[in-house]
């Protein structure tokens, strides 16, 4: 795509949005700042993005019908979900333009891909060999001698399609109970911290990083990310390089998440990457000048990039739904709401399950260790009213 093609940012650009989650409503309501319209395409899921969308259209990704719709509904195009057919990509991409493109989504969206990717382009990653039948299993857990977990090749995310292995159990057992045909078995990594970076590439192939986040989960759901990250400047320049050589050999345009551990010998190790917004990334609407929403239409619209510097430190904390009490009781607000610098951010769901992403909440701090006690504080509150 030529650096050339500016489009004016005018009421006459309309964003595709392919998803409708909370990803797709904050782009939606970050469009909706910058005088753009927003059209959704849900895929037939509940979608938060619904109510706050200028026009959604309500089918599944694989329907022409609704391809059609959408294609002529919109002038550009993004996703915020990466587990859509790479064919209906491919069909959207070869009438408006479409940011990330589906080829660096195909590869971000499967696992095996992935680890395929990064060996390729020499990034580092975790010891892993592709499982397609019992037979590479047993024969990659005799290799692997120790403990590591085995993850489904596609439609993974949070946790979901993994196994926790340690090494001595029989293989046919794990892969009757893992009931997927294609997996990977990755060594496990006995990591000091979970770090990630936002990295955003515009068309023109100008790029640009933000601060690393440093993540903390909960039942395999991200809970905490501390911004920046408590590393050294060294480590934090070395992850947002690599970042940005991920980006790279993606020929990436649009915003993408790049997830690292940090060894305890302070090496990096890419785990996976997120070709969309990112939930680490949240903390940009409100401690950085532009937020990964906005990153993300300024590249499909066309437009320079925005800064990524940090104004404030931050600490954002999920909002999952083991706060509310039974489906549809929202935990008492009052103490956050009361507490300085912290903005409030809810995805309209109407009901709670699971440990479901609800919302999240940034604390603008100077201290980030007072920060994070007035998080835990809250949550221990919330917690013990359910
Ligand atoms: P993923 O869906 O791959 O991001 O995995 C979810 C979480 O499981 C990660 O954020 C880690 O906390 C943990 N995890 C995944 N893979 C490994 C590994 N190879 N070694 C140690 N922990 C892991």
């Amino acid at each position: 795509m030529s650096a050339s093609v500016f489009f004016p940012l005018d009421s006459q650009q309309i964003v595709g949005v392919i998803g409708g989650g909370q990803l797709g409503r904050m782009l939606a309501l970050a469009a909706r700042r910058m005088g753009v319209k927003s059209v959704v395409w849900t895929g037939g899921l509940e979608a938060p993005a619904v109510e706050v969308a200028d026009e959604v259209i309500d089918l599944p990704f694989d329907d022409p019908a609704a391809l059609k719709l959408f294609c002529e509904a919109a002038t550009v195009a993004t996703v915020e979900f990466e587990n859509i057919p790479i064919k209906t990509l491919t069909s959207v991409a070869e009438k408006i333009r479409l940011f990330p493109s589906p080829q660096a989504v195909e590869i971000c969206q499967n696992r095996e891909r992935e680890k395929n990717f990064l060996k390729a382009h020499g990034i580092p990653y975790a010891w892993f060999r592709v499982i397609g039948s019992l037979g590479d299993l047993v024969s990659a857990m005799r290799e692997l001698d120790g403990p590591g977990v085995l993850k489904t090749a596609a439609f993974g995310y949070d946790g979901k399609g993994q196994i926790k292995i340690e090494g001595s159990e029989n293989p046919a057992d794990i892969w009757r109970e893992f009931g997927s045909e294609r997996a990977v078995l990755e060594g496990w990594v006995p990591f000091e911290k979970e770090i990630s970076v936002m990295v955003v590439r515009a068309a023109d192939g100008s790029l640009k990083t933000y601060d690393p986040a440093e993540n903390r989960h909960r039942q395999h759901v991200l809970d905490v990310s501390i911004i920046p990250a408590r590393i050294s400047v060294k480590l934090a320049n070395e992850a947002r390089a690599l970042a940005g050589k991920v980006a790279e050999a993606l020929d990436y345009h649009g915003i993408l998440g790049v997830e690292f551990f940090v060894n305890p010998d302070g090496s990096l190790i890419v785990n996976e990457m997120a070709p969309r917004p990112h939930n680490s990334g949240h903390h940009t609407m409100n401690a950085c000048a532009t937020s990964q929403f906005e990153q993300q239409l300024r590249v499909v619209l066309g437009l320079p990039l925005g800064s990524t510097k940090l104004i404030s430190p931050a600490v954002m904390l999920n909002l999952l739904a083991d706060f509310w009490t039974g489906e549809s009781q929202p935990p008492n607000w009052n103490a956050l709401l009361e507490t300085e610098n912290v903005i409030l951010h809810l995805y309209g769901k109407r009901r709670a399950s699971g440990m479901r992403k609800m919302g999240h909440a940034t604390f603008l701090c100077e201290d980030l260790e007072l920060a994070l006690s007035k998080v835990a504080a809250l949550k221990e509150n919330w917690l013990k009213a359910t």
